[in-house]
């Protein structure tokens, strides 16, 4: 008997209850992928997303945890190895904005979590990560894809500098990590979508802001999550095996 014959890669996406993570979790499932879907509040929608996965012929695991918690991480990890024994890609995809505000009234507290989150939280789940799959710590490989964001380019002044600011932590995390890992079978890449229709904008109190700004971006429109998670499957794949330390604009030509 060939004992690849069922062999799956697992991959784990976090922040995949809602938007770009769920969109690309429903990729990874039809492309043949097993799924950890991580979220940390909505469990309905993450209960239901893995009901979907299972439908589309993927194994999963449904994990709350809060990526801004270093405790809660390394409980996702161990999970992880339980269940699965083994990861091959992960989605660095939670993320979140808080509400607009300019940086004089920016309290320690609103900076903290948004640091916290959004970078501390990528980096420590790609540490644990890289501790599974690199070649060096006797893994088979994989791919690592995080979410930055066209505000790391454009700087959302008036809105979230300091979400803009994580998101440029991000890059410069991915191009380095890239090349520290290049050599140990992990290819590191970024996606920076531009304004994409989810749920991510009214909770930083604008709930018509893809809407409202789609004017401003050449091809007129929003993007959708899927448009954001074929670049992410693409990425994760091995049909992008000699692409590393890139970033990916998917911002309608913004
Ligand atoms: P979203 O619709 O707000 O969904 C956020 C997801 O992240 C949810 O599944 C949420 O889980 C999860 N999450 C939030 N905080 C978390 C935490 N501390 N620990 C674990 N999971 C957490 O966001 P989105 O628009 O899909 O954005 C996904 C990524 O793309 C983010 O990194 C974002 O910065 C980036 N991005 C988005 C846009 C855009 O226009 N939408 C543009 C550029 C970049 P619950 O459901 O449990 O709350």
């Amino acid at each position: 008997m060939n004992p690849k014959k069922n062999f799956k890669k697992v991959v784990l996406i976090t922040g995949a209850s809602r938007g770009i993570g769920a969109a690309t979790a429903k990729l990874c499932a039809k492309a043949g992928w097993d799924i950890v879907v991580n979220y940390t509040q909505n469990q309905e929608a993450a209960n239901s997303l893995c009901a979907e996965l299972k439908d589309l012929g993927a194994a999963t695991l449904c994990v709350q945890a809060d990526v801004g918690d270093e405790s809660q991480i390394l409980k996702m990890f161990s999970q992880i190895d339980s269940h699965f024994g083994a990861l091959h890609g992960l989605v660095n995809n939670a993320g979140i904005v808080d509400m607009t505000s300019h940086v004089v009234d920016m309290s320690w507290s609103r900076l903290e979590r948004m640091m916290r989150i959004n970078i501390l939280g990528s980096i420590v789940c790609a540490r644990e990560a890289i501790k599974r799959m690199s070649t060096d710590h006797k893994g088979s490989g994989g791919s690592i894809v995080n979410l930055s964001s066209v505000a790391a380019r454009v700087g959302a002044p008036s809105q979230y500098v300091d979400y803009a600011a994580s998101k440029g932590a991000i890059d410069s995390f991915t191009f380095g990590l890239a090349k520290e890992l290049a050599t140990q079978g992990i290819r590191v890449n970024a996606v920076r979508p531009g304004i994409i229709d989810t749920d991510i904008h009214a909770s930083g109190g604008l709930p018509n802001r893809a809407k409202d700004l789609a004017p401003m971006v050449p091809m007129q429109r929003a993007g959708t999550a899927q448009e954001v998670g074929e670049a992410i499957l693409w990425l994760l794949s091995d049909e992008s095996s000699y692409t590393t330390a890139s970033v990916l604009d998917v911002t309608g030509g913004r």
